[in-house]
């Protein structure tokens, strides 16, 4: 049963990042196409736009290693010391692969 709600929440989450990366990178696009007038601004916005757009490929790359790891008995371990990671973390972040203690010594 955990295994199915990890696996929706997942999903979920996936197709949010997704839909938002594609949001960020079409802004990105319109941005470069603005007035130079307001180009100072823009260039701005750009470098928030482009740290928004790095985090989210970044997060759904967790996903799809959490996804590939799921159905098989390494989901739910750490991939440093093998230990559980523990349904209530993995119910808050179901992308975490590493443990609290590990994820703390970093
Ligand atoms: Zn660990």
């Amino acid at each position: 049963m955990q295994g199915i709600t990890a696996k929706q929440s997942l999903l979920k989450r996936q197709v949010e990042l997704s839909t938002r990366l594609k949001a960020v990178e079409l802004d990105l696009h319109k941005a470069y196409n603005q007035d130079s007038g307001e180009q100072a601004v823009e260039r701005e916005n750009d470098e928030v736009l482009e740290a928004i757009a790095s985090e989210t490929a970044k997060e759904l790359a967790q996903i799809d290693r959490a996804l590939s790891k799921l159905g098989t008995d390494q989901y739910g371990s750490c991939d440093q010391c093998g230990e559980p990671i523990g349904n209530e973390r993995l119910e808050v972040l179901p992308t975490a692969t590493t443990c609290i203690s590990c994820a703390q010594s970093h």
